[in-house]
């Protein structure tokens, strides 16, 4: 007997689940398309030139390593309201805004769930469906019952928006739902901008609280016009959270960079909001680690690596776009007949193919093709050497 003897075994997470069974593959042609992580045209997870240039300024002058305060570095938290607001934005300039450094864009969405459930014990939470398997856990787990608001419409391959919208209007005072600011995962469907004007409508007149989840920002059209839906949110004067991820725009994903920011009603407010985030912090890791806030702080605040990064951000986006293309080209090429061109009006990094668990399953098994069983592919994955591969293994089992 011991006191562990009645604890259960977890069920493996999905994705890092696929991973592990990807590794084990002994297929030689095998393609990871499960886990959402960028790769270049080479299959190799790329180290950004802005990055590398950032690190070796600090390495030429390396510094003792203090704790940061509990909110993080200064300079870092100012850059992320300044990109995710507008550095010249009304909510920046008037300081109503309270930002946190975070360990990645799950710990932005981890603070701002713990905070909200002191803030708003009783709320439900809704997340759509589907939606990042983790914001289910994570709002689950923070003690919120969450449910979800209809979004994917697989018949018509498409948001069933009519069912998004009246699913919001069902919702009670105070119902927190987790909006995906741009490029959808794991549908990479997302709402037009008129769409938009009408969800901020709906989540006004019923007085819920939006929770803006960015994890892509500037894969989808471009940093400011994936950030436009926060200038949205703002004019129609509503307060709410945002979080933040550069794990996939600064391809950091090990560093843990993220953030989490409240617009408040005014400054006094978010002095008040920033103290409370500062307990979340203390209390679960006390403050966050230097070298990737560092870094993105060091990139975003000098305006040759800014430039450079957007160059090489860009660069991740079209590269992605020209492979929803080739996708679509080569599936045709390859004979599958039926219409696959709904895969370039999805944005981002993932596609949902439409192809059923069993399908997923074959291309797995026969193919070692790896996405998820829900028919999630990561189109950020392929790449010119293994784009025709996968259009044959697609070809076989539709
Ligand atoms: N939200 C969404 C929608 C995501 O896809 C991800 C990453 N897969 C995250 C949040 C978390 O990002 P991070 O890795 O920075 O914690």
């Amino acid at each position: 007997m011991s006191l562990f003897t009645a604890v259960e075994m977890a069920p493996r997470d999905p994705i890092l689940g696929l991973n592990e069974q990807f590794a084990a593959d002994t297929n030689p042609n095998k393609v990871n398309l499960g886990v959402g992580v960028y790769f270049d045209d080479n299959g190799k997870l790329p180290l950004l030139q802005c990055v590398q240039a950032a690190e070796k300024t600090m390495m030429s002058a390396p510094t003792a390593r203090g704790y940061l305060p509990i909110d993080g570095i200064v300079a870092y938290d100012n850059a992320v309201k300044a990109l995710v607001f507008g550095a010249d934005s009304e909510p920046v300039a008037s300081g109503r805004v309270a930002t946190v450094q975070a360990i990645g864009g799950t710990g932005g969405l981890k603070i701002g769930a713990d905070f909200l459930k002191k803030v708003s014990p009783n709320a439900k939470v809704l997340i759509s469906d589907p939606s990042w398997e983790n914001h289910r856990a994570l709002f689950t787990n923070a003690g919120f019952e969450v449910d979800t608001y209809a979004y994917y419409d697989a018949e018509k391959r498409g948001v069933n928006f009519e069912g998004f919208l009246a699913s919001l209007n069902a919702a009670a005072a105070g119902t927190i739902v987790v909006l995906h600011a741009c490029c959808h995962n794991p549908t990479g469907y997302d709402i037009t901008a008129a769409q938009w004007d009408q969800v901020i409508a709906a989540v006004k007149a019923k007085g819920l609280t939006p929770f803006l989840d960015m994890a892509y920002q500037g894969f989808g059209h471009g940093i400011a016009e994936d950030g436009a839906v926060i200038g949205k949110f703002v004019a129609a004067g509503l307060t709410f959270f945002v979080s933040t991820s550069f794990s996939k725009s600064f391809s950091l994903y090990g560093e843990r960079v993220g953030g989490l920011s409240v617009l408040c009603k005014d400054k006094e407010e978010a002095g008040r909001v920033l103290s409370q985030l500062k307990i979340v912090i203390r209390t679960n890791y006390s403050n966050p680690p230097i070298h990737g806030g560092a870094v993105v702080a060091a990139v975003l605040g000098n305006p040759e690596l800014r430039a450079l990064w957007e160059k090489e951000l860009a660069e991740m986006r079209v590269r992605i776009k020209a492979m929803r293309q080739k996708l679509v080209d080569g599936l045709k090429a390859a004979g599958v007949k039926q219409d696959m061109s709904f895969i370039t009006t999805q944005i981002g990094m993932f596609s949902y193919s439409g192809l059923s668990k069993d399908q997923m399953v074959r291309l797995r098994n026969e193919f070692g093709v790896y996405g998820t069983d829900t028919g999630r592919m990561c189109v950020a994955a392929l790449n010119s050497k293994n784009i025709d591969y996968v259009c044959q293994a697609i070809a076989k089992v539709v």
